[in-house]
């Protein structure tokens, strides 16, 4: 591996860092730096027991190195080890943490010139869901939450834990949510909240917001929008398709919307964001703590989340990447996230222009289980939506389709290039109306092209899947 640009960089500011504290008497603790470099050479050759999720060649689940700045950035603010609950704990991070999370806001559209907004980083994206829901549950208690049946898994365990009771709806064969189940559910008149997934965790599948927001004119419910994956792709509108565009464009209607820097944003783990569309929900929060807020009048972040010790470190670490990339469509950070979209859309187009695989069926108006796009008025637009992927191998059968598909995903693994498997509708395959009655899932290759690497790298991953797909098809 070539040197690491986090290492030097943080040596420089921890000496400035040191500096700030150099008024204080010093005090030295004495530390045996030999047993810890032992323990840390064990951990070393512990964690070469994993998949090699930093390299090109890592093209499964949704994970990708921290940006090194993140990186020094986090590791620096250890000296401290601020916690971000109460001013008292962190000061400075505290006030990162708002500007991060306002260069954040800024990006749906959303500021304090124009109407505000309530946010915060919050752990993680499942902690940020679960205080849209509880938001939601606060708003309009015993009313139901509804989301596609390809929403993540936590919304209905959330729900679970706040006691709301939790709809999942049939999803169209692209993974998108359907406005004809949803509107069924509408018509119920019990839906306070509806989730709409930005991104979908299986196929990177992105529900029509903007008609969404159209059938909430008509029947009046609240729209959260699960950003965590997918967030970060309205910066790149000129890259994405009819009619996930469209969704992007609708998201500062929003009532709410949670994002993951820890996914899509360069981060280390321990960071997702809400939002709030209105400033004065901050009211539900309200708590006193008899033991933290003391130092200052100003807001600390624990008024405002449910979580209390929160990591300060994750704000100095998503601040620094944003001074240094900052969330603008054409710059560096959205130029990383178009190259991951370009690398998505070439490896489907090889799957298509192949034989030996299956792609994801284009919608087409009329069959059933499809939106007709009565706005677009256009017809066959096919996944991806946005850099995720996912195929079958051409087979006889389904049971053969899906044994392949693990086959293949063990070769790949054998000629390190790893993929991922996702459980997916047969029918989302077969463009064919009797197709629809079929509910059994086949086993699927997927593949999260989300670092900016792998546009490069697709050659080599193709040759790799290609020549794995042959071994299995022989055998
Ligand atoms: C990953 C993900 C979540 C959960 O976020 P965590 O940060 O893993 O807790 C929620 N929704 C979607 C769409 C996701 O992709």
């Amino acid at each position: 591996m070539a040197s690491d640009p986090a290492v030097g960089m943080l040596r420089r500011a921890e000496e400035t860092l040191e500096a700030e504290f150099a008024r204080l008497p010093e005090f030295r603790k004495t530390l045996d730096e030999e047993a810890m470099a032992r323990v840390l050479e064990l951990a070393a050759h512990r964690l070469g027991d994993n998949f090699p999720y930093f390299h090109p060649l890592y093209a499964g689940q949704m994970l990708k190195p921290p940006h090194p700045v993140a990186r020094a950035a986090y590791a620096l603010a250890m000296k401290i080890n601020p916690n971000n609950h109460a001013l008292d704990g962190g000061r400075a991070s505290s006030a990162m943490e708002v500007e991060a999370v306002a260069a954040i806001a800024a990006m749906f559209g959303w500021t304090r010139e124009n109407g505000g907004y309530l946010g915060h980083l919050t752990s993680s994206g499942t902690i940020a869901n679960l205080e849209a829901l509880w938001m939601a549950g606060q708003l309009a208690p015993g009313k139901r939450i509804v989301g596609s049946e390809q929403a993540h898994y936590t919304h209905w365990r959330i729900s679970g834990v706040l006691r709301l009771p939790y709809a999942s709806m049939a999803a169209d064969r692209c993974g998108r949510m359907r406005l004809d189940v949803l509107e069924s559910e509408l018509r119920k008149g019990d839906v306070g909240t509806v989730v709409a997934t930005l991104g979908t965790t299986g196929v990177g599948a992105v529900d029509p917001l903007h008609q969404i927001l159209s059938l909430r004119a008509r029947y009046g419910f609240r729209v959260h929008v699960d950003g965590a994956y997918g967030g970060y792709f309205g910066l790149i509108p000129e890259e994405l398709d009819e009619p996930a565009r469209k969704a992007y464009a609708a998201v500062s209607q929003a009532d709410s919307i949670v994002i993951d820097p820890h996914k899509h944003g360069l981060q280390p783990y321990g960071c997702g964001c809400i939002l709030f569309r209105d400033a004065a929900l901050n009211r539900f929060y309200k708590h006193d703590s008899p033991f933290t807020y003391f130092t200052s009048k100003e807001l600390h972040l624990g008024e405002i989340s449910l979580e209390c010790s929160r990591a300060g470190a994750a704000a100095v670490a998503l601040w620094a990447t944003q001074q240094l990339l900052p969330l603008k469509p054409g710059g560096e950070f959205a130029r990383g996230l178009a190259s991951s979209r370009r690398a998505a859309k070439e490896l489907d187009r090889r799957l298509r222009a192949d034989r030996r695989f299956v792609a994801l069926a284009p919608t087409l108006d009329g069959l059933p289980g499809q939106a007709p796009s009565a706005d677009s008025g256009q017809a066959a637009a096919h996944p991806p939506e946005l850099d995720i992927v996912v195929w079958a191998l051409r087979a006889a059968d389904l049971r053969n389709a899906s044994v392949w598909a693990q086959e293949v995903f063990d070769r790949c693994a054998e000629r390190d290039l790893h993929l991922a498997l996702v459980q997916l509708p047969h029918a989302w395959f077969a463009p064919s109306a009797e197709a629809e009655n079929d509910s059994r899932l086949a086993t699927c290759l997927r593949s999260v092209l989300m670092k900016p690497e792998h546009e490069a790298w697709l050659d080599p991953i193709w040759g790799r899947l290609s020549a794995a797909a042959d071994e299995v098809l022989e055998g």
